[in-house]
């Protein structure tokens, strides 16, 4: 079967092809627009999916054919899916409509795909891919979650953060030293040049739960009461300062990994999300799954931040389930997980 696949969920278009559970083509369209404004901003970001969205579908057709290096049409579809929910939900409206208008003329499926579920199954795109049942902890701009999957329609939240997201954790606090959003990545870059010289506070939260709120506030008193006593202090020590966020960040979300590993004994464990591009996360992992004996899996980056690739990967296994939506499906900002 050959399955087309929109993302839209937040500021990256995407559109991708998938025949028989392999991606042909995974074409990303992201907006450099919000920069400006230290943020996504959601209308703004509805407008740019408008502009993209039939561009970059015609160029996931187009790489898919040079892929199969044969012709491929609108008719040859099997199905198409959409990101149904959570998001914004002005830029899931459009491409849940532009999915529902193919479906309907094309007379074919429609699959609606949970946005974090797609987020954990990038995994199956990794060669090797994961044996089922394995963990995944996924780190993104809006959520941070260990689940466990049983199946590729069978999944559940063992912990998730109570206030913030990690990803959220690096923007933010990178936000208070001054830096660009979105400011994740440039720590990563900078603490790879410094030390984690500086003792934070890592908040103790209960289970498998996470909490990052009260670590962005400590890192602002941090910063003040270290400001006060020298106004270049950022200045002089903004390596340190990266390092030291970043290794808090990753202490809080490998501890309660290695719990949840331990809780489950389940050996095979995952990354997923745009957090898991951070080299330092990618490497405290690898070396946890080494200390601990369990194996270790990260997508490919351009299947970690948003993509229509694991969208479509989503949408395969619901296909041979035959999950449907009829054409009165409407998108949610929010949702319940497995729905
Ligand atoms: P969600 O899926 O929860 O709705 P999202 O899809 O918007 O959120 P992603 O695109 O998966 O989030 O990830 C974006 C986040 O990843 C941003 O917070 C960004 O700062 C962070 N990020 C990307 N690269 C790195 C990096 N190298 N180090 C740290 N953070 C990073
Ligand atoms: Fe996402």
């Amino acid at each position: 079967n050959i399955i087309l696949a929109i993302e839209s969920s937040c500021d990256d278009t995407s559109a991708a092809i998938c025949a028989d559970g392999k991606i042909l083509s995974n074409v990303i369209a992201s907006q450099a627009i919000h920069e400006a404004y230290g943020g996504v901003v959601p209308e703004l970001a509805s407008r740019a999916h408008m502009q993209n969205l039939l561009p970059t579908v015609n160029a996931a057709l187009k790489k898919a054919e040079t892929e199969l290096g044969k012709p491929l049409s609108f008719t040859d579809l099997n199905a198409v899916a959409f990101t149904q929910s959570p998001g914004l939900i002005g830029s899931l409206m459009v491409g849940c409509s532009y999915a529902k208008s193919l479906a309907l003329t094309l007379n074919i499926p429609l699959i609606g795909v949970h946005h974090m579920q797609a987020h954990v199954l990038a995994n199956l795109l990794s060669d090797p891919a994961p044996e089922f049942p394995f963990l995944c902890l996924t780190v993104s701009g809006g959520h941070t979650q260990i689940v466990l999957c049983h199946s590729p329609l069978n999944m559940e939240i063992l912990g998730e953060t109570i206030d913030d997201a990690a990803g959220e954790a690096f923007d933010k606090t990178a936000k208070l030293i001054g830096l660009p959003y979105p400011g994740g990545p440039l720590i990563d870059k900078y603490a790879q040049s410094g030390t984690p010289k500086f003792a934070l506070a890592e908040p103790q939260i209960p289970e498998l739960n996470f909490s990052f709120s009260g670590f962005k506030t400590s890192v602002m008193y941090f910063l003040q009461k270290q400001n006060k006593e020298n106004p270049n202090f950022i200045g002089e020590n903004l390596n340190d300062i990266c390092a030291s966020i970043q290794h808090h960040i990753i202490n809080i979300l490998m501890k309660k990994l290695v719990k949840a590993v331990k809780q489950t004994c389940i050996k095979n464990v995952c990354l997923a999300g745009g957090v898991s591009a951070n080299s330092g996360l990618r490497n405290a992992f690898k070396a946890a799954g080494e200390k601990h004996r369990f194996n270790t899996f990260i997508p490919e980056f351009q299947y970690c931040t948003d993509n229509a690739g694991m969208i479509a990967i989503t949408a395969y296994h619901q296909f041979l389930a035959e999950k449907f939506e009829n054409l009165s499906v409407s998108p949610s900002a929010r949702a319940e997980w497995g729905k």
